[in-house]
């Protein structure tokens, strides 16, 4: 692709929609940016007594809709454009599934795979401590996301905490079950994907207890959507991989001793059945394809090979924009990222919800509702697809943009 500044393309994303919906020039502008953002400079007494200084940043992009909601990335290469491109998606990401959020995201710039656990801490307690009067359970809620975790979280609620002088649960979600977290939160990405699959499956006239399907990618997204596919639909599993290569065999292959394999030697490619590449894993004749694992990954060099009905999207731009217009002109059904991964972000509401409340859900009750939110997300945008003629990822804009636009105007904002 020409550009590749994240930002400049999830510009270039508003604007497309911006067309189709007619936006007036001032609504279309106010989109384009974020409303507010942050730049920090957090010193962390590091365990050797010298003192190192860490950049981080905040974005709060839009919260028409109300406080707005993204995670803290810890990455050596992190970018205020990446923070700011994350913001804007979190923002339509909210919108689609119809929770009361806005959109935001934040990043230290930093290698937590060098840093002790102790420097982790002190990391985590000095960003909130920079960022602590800028952030609420009213305002900006953080979350998790590139290598930061249910722990971080939790020091940096404590942390928050001792700033407001109580318990602040609240002010972050992604936190240990025992200490605030919603049950269901480990699975929701994938459990959220698998309704919008089963959806996307009824529409195409696919039986899915006799589907074939392909998964690339074994982490978090991975492994629970090979539990889901089977236990919720008895699908066959044919073909999953990881960053050191792809694994195929025709009978199926079974979750629990996929994932004892992926346990025991750190690979799926120890598994019995024939090694494939990451690549030949996508062009596979199978019903299903699952992208699980990076972004870019079906351009135009091999969408046309693609041999699935249905692509679900659980990683954020496996597909390049041109790879959009193939695999539509082909006839494949993809579900787009910013709606087949939003099941996190949707259990991260409920865990708000329930702090906020004091009141915490069964389990039962957690998967009944992200069903509800996320079947409900699927009928909007499939209806816009129909209606407008355009392909999947531009109706989830659409549907997106314009549930923002219209509480903007509503408040007067535009
Ligand atoms: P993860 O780190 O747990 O797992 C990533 C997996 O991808 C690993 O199995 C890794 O081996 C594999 N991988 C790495 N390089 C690869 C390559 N070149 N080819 C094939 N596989 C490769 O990450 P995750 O949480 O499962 O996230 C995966 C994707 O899903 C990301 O795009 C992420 O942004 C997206 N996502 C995840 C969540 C979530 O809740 N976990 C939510 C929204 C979106």
């Amino acid at each position: 692709m020409a550009e590749l500044n994240p930002f400049k393309i999830a510009q270039a994303q508003l604007d497309e929609a911006a067309k189709h919906l007619k936006l007036d020039k001032g609504t279309h502008e106010m989109l384009r940016w974020p409303m507010r953002e942050l730049h920090v400079t957090i010193p962390v007494k590091m365990d050797d007594g010298s003192t190192r200084v860490f950049k981080g940043f905040r974005v709060q992009y839009n919260d028409a809709r109300g406080p707005t909601k993204g995670g803290i990335r810890w990455h050596p290469d992190e970018t205020i454009d990446t923070v700011r491109a994350l913001a804007a998606w979190m923002t339509w990401k909210t919108a689609v599934v119809d929770i009361p959020y806005g959109g935001s995201k934040g990043g230290i710039v930093c290698n937590p795979k060098e840093m002790s656990e102790g420097e982790k801490e002190r990391l985590a307690r000095g960003y909130i401590r920079a960022i602590g009067k800028f952030i609420s359970p009213k305002i900006d809620i953080p979350a998790p996301d590139v290598y930061t975790t249910p722990q971080i979280m939790l020091w940096m609620m404590d942390e928050y905490s001792n700033i407001t002088g109580y318990n602040t649960p609240g002010m972050i979600t992604g936190k240990p079950v025992i200490a605030g977290g919603s049950l269901g939160r480990g699975d929701a990405t994938a459990r959220g994907g698998m309704y919008t699959l089963r959806e996307a499956a009824k529409i195409r006239g696919i039986d899915l207890s006799k589907a074939t399907v392909a998964i690339q990618g074994y982490g978090n997204a991975g492994q629970f959507a090979h539990q889901l596919i089977e236990e919720l639909f008895g699908s066959k599993v044919v073909a999953i991989s990881d960053s050191r290569g792809g694994i195929y065999n025709g009978n199926g292959l079974d979750f629990k001793d996929s994932l004892k394999v992926k346990v025991d030697t750190g690979t799926v490619t120890n598994i019995k059945g024939d090694k494939i590449s990451n690549e030949e894993l996508l062009e596979l004749k199978v019903d299903i394809l699952v992208p699980a694992a990076l972004e870019n990954v079906l351009t135009e060099d091999n969408a046309g090979n693609v041999k699935a009905e249905i692509s679900v999207e659980l990683a954020n731009g496996p597909t390049t924009p041109e790879a959009d217009l193939i695999l539509q002109e082909k006839g494949v059904y993809v579900i787009p990222d910013f709606l087949a991964n939003a099941g996190g972000v949707t259990v991260s509401y409920f865990e708000w919800v329930q702090n906020e409340t004091g009141y915490y859900w069964p389990i039962e009750r957690v998967h009944k509702e992200l069903d509800e939110h996320m079947t409900d997300a699927f009928n909007a945008v499939h209806k816009m697809r129909e209606e407008k003629g355009v392909h999947n990822r531009l109706a989830a804009y659409l549907v997106a943009v314009k549930r923002v636009v219209d509480v903007m105007k509503l408040r007067g904002w535009v």
